[in-house]
This record gives C-alpha cells, sequence and structure tokens, in this order.
C-alpha cells in the first residue's frame, strides 16, 4: 500500500467538502476519482499533495503520517486542468524545473538535468520540441509537457486534475490511451481526477465514485458498471432506467404485474434499475415489463424507444434492433438481462 487515506473530514468555513472518505492506494495502481462537480475530487487530491489538511482524519504515505510532511517532501507530481507551464521556458527548461528548485544536496548536475529531461520528452513522444515555448504548442503537447515535468521528480505518487479537461474530444481521446500506455510502462501510483465516466472505465485499475462529499464505491471498472451498490452510482456510470416495484417476499411486483424475479431486500417499495441495451424483447405473457412506445429514435445501429410502463409512473427507455417493426403507438414488452433492485429512499 503506498497512501492511505484514513477516516478524512474537510470543511471550509465549517461547509463539509468531505465526509469521513477513506481510501488506500495500492503502488503502481492507477486509480480514477469520479463524480459530479462538487463532490470533492479536486479536495481530495489536494489532501493528498499536502496543499490541504485534514480537519479530521490522517494521510499516510507508507506506514509514515503525511502530515508531518511539507507538500516538497512528499515529493508529489502534479498536473491540472489548465496547463500550468512557465511561458517564459522552453520545453526542455520546463520538464527539468522540479529537479532544479531541489536543495543543493539532491540536485543533479545540470548536465543530468538535460539529460533526464530529454529522455522524458523523448518518452512523451515531444522529441524535437526542447526549444519550443509552451504558447507554440498545441494544448496536447502541453499536457503531455506536464505529465513529463511531473515525473521528471520521480515522484512517489502523480496527481492528475482533469488533465484532459480543457481539450477537444478528439485529442482527449488520444491522450487517455497514451497515458494508459506510459503508465503500463512507468507503474507510477497515480490518482486521476475526472467527471467523465467513460475516461475513468477506460482508463483506471480502480474506479472511486464520489458523490457530495463520499465515495459511493471503489471497484474495477467492471464492478462499478456491472455491479454498482447504489441507485447513484447506477444512474452516474451508463446508462440507466428505473421502475417503481413492489417486494412481496423476495417477489417483484410492478403494480398488478408478477415480474417473477427474485430479490433478497424486505417487503415494501423498491427501484428496479436496469441498461437500456441490456434487455430481450418477449413475446410471451409471463413475468415481463410492458409498455406502449411514446417516442423512438435511430442511434446508430439501434433504436432507443421511451416507453410509458403499464401499471407504473414515469417513463423508461430501452434500445432495440433498429429493424424492429415497433410504430410510435404500438406495445412492446421486455425483460432485463441483468438487473439490480434497492429499497426506496
Ligand atoms: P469539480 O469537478 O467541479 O472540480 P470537485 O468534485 O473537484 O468538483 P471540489 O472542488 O473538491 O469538488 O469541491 C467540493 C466542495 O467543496 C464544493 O462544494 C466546493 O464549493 C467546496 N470547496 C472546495 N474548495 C473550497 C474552498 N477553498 N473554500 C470553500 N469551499 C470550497
Amino acid at each position: 500500500m503506498d497512501v492511505r487515506v484514513s477516516g478524512v473530514r474537510k470543511e471550509f468555513d465549517r461547509f463539509p467538502a468531505l465526509h469521513d472518505v477513506s481510501l488506500d492506494i495500492n503502488s503502481g495502481e492507477l486509480i480514477a476519482l469520479l463524480g459530479p462537480s462538487g463532490s470533492g475530487k479536486t479536495t481530495l487530491l489536494r489532501l493528498i499533495a499536502g496543499l490541504e489538511t485534514p480537519t479530521e482524519g490522517k494521510v499516510f504515505f507508507g506506514d509514515e503520517d503525511a502530515s508531518l510532511k511539507s507538500v516538497q517532501e512528499r515529493n508529489v507530481g502534479f498536473v491540472f486542468q489548465h496547463y500550468a507551464l512557465f511561458r517564459h521556458m522552453t520545453v526542455i527548461d520546463n520538464v527539468g524545473f522540479g529537479l532544479k528548485v531541489r536543495p543543493n544536496s539532491s540536485r543533479p548536475s545540470k548536465d543530468e538535468i538535460r539529460r533526464r529531461s530529454a529522455e522524458l520528452l523523448d518518452f512523451v513522444q515531444l522529441s524535437g520540441l526542447e526549444k519550443r515555448y509552451p504558447a507554440q504548442l498545441s494544448g496536447g503537447q502541453r499536457q503531455r509537457v506536464a505529465l513529463a515535468r511531473a515525473m521528471a521528480i520521480e515522484p512517489r505518487v502523480l496527481l492528475l486534475d482533469e488533465p484532459f479537461g480543457a481539450l477537444d474530444a478528439k485529442v482527449r481521446k488520444e491522450l487517455r490511451r497514451w497515458l494508459r500506455e506510459i503508465h503500463d510502462k512507468t507503474k507510477h501510483t497515480t490518482v486521476f481526477v475526472t467527471h467523465d465516466q467513460d475516461e475513468a472505465l477506460e482508463l483506471a485499475d480502480r474506479v472511486v465514485v464520489m458523490s457530495q462529499g463520499r465515495i459511493e464505491q471503489i471497484g474495477s471498472p467492471d464492478e462499478v458498471y456491472d455491479r454498482p451498490n447504489s441507485p447513484f452510482v447506477y444512474s452516474f456510470i451508463g446508462e440507466s432506467s428505473a421502475l417503481d416495484v413492489n417486494v412481496d417476499k423476495s417477489e417483484l411486483w410492478l403494480g398488478d404485474q408478477a415480474l417473477g424475479m427474485r430479490s433478497d431486500l424486505p417487503d415494501g417499495e423498491a427501484q428496479l434499475y436496469f441498461r437500456p441495451h441490456d434487455v430481450e424483447l418477449v413475446d410471451d405473457s409471463g413475468a415481463r415489463i410492458a409498455g406502449k412506445i411514446i417516442a423512438s429514435r435511430r442511434v446508430g445501429a439501434t433504436r432507443r424507444v421511451e416507453l410509458e410502463i403499464n401499471g407504473a409512473k414515469g417513463r423508461v427507455e430501452i434500445e432495440i434492433p433498429a429493424d424492429h417493426p415497433a410504430r410510435e403507438t404500438s406495445l412492446i414488452a421486455f425483460r432485463p438481462k441483468h438487473w439490480r433492485v434497492f429499497p426506496k429512499n
């Protein structure tokens, strides 16, 4: 275990930005902090960096209490959304900056700094651009320089705060792949903040899903996508539809339609969650969810239909084959292939 966040609470003027957050980060892991705006991702990252101090709780680096260490002593590499490169320094000087400002005792020689910086630029595929200034680079190139600069100090942990957030979708996608490759080679322990679920699922070894200053779930991309442990995670990661149901002796009821699906919840009001693309259409009159199509649109190779469900309030969306003969007013019946039930409230 490399970094441990233990029972951390953070208040800003009595406003709790984080409540009792605990997280163990393993050596070499790439962790994504994922959540909507204001969920506390940046605050958690800044606490690990030492840029904020916890109101309660502690951060450990290995077995050591990090609260006794300054930001410099923690030796973390930081990359922000808005490239904080020094405008008046060339690319290669930017990369070497962290080494140059080290105290005498641990500062490498000028030649050594230059050699290492050039090596890193090669590593991030920017060889040839050493003498340029940040203004002469594209946004994606600047973020690569920022990453090379963060890696130059051989950080104990790399902290990336929406590093690709300001870039257009195509560059962002490329850099995502590139970062994963870089990580697979260097195995730096990395914590990455994003509000983009695709980015988190594609990049991370483990995803930490946050909401309102709390960790909702920690798991591999497959775990948080396939086995969300709360309605929040279900609807935040991937698309979801939800229906009000009743649990009666483990049997689910949608109005007076028995769904035949079992739940391990106590009797009472609940919500059935499923993914719109993960349903099968059924013809028989058995356990099924039936509804009237009220809207339909073509999405790529499939068709999305919005349904008003018999015996239930609200609407759900499901995905059906594009050539399905469903018309605007027709009825359709389906069964989710995978689903989860959560008690109401
Ligand atoms: P975003 O995706 O918008 O960056 P986030 O998940 O990173 O959001 P934080 O920036 O950690 O969220 O903020 C969490 C909460 O703490 C927010 O409600 C924010 O307004 C509040 N907050 C953060 N920093 C401060 C501060 N220095 N002073 C007062 N409140 C703050």
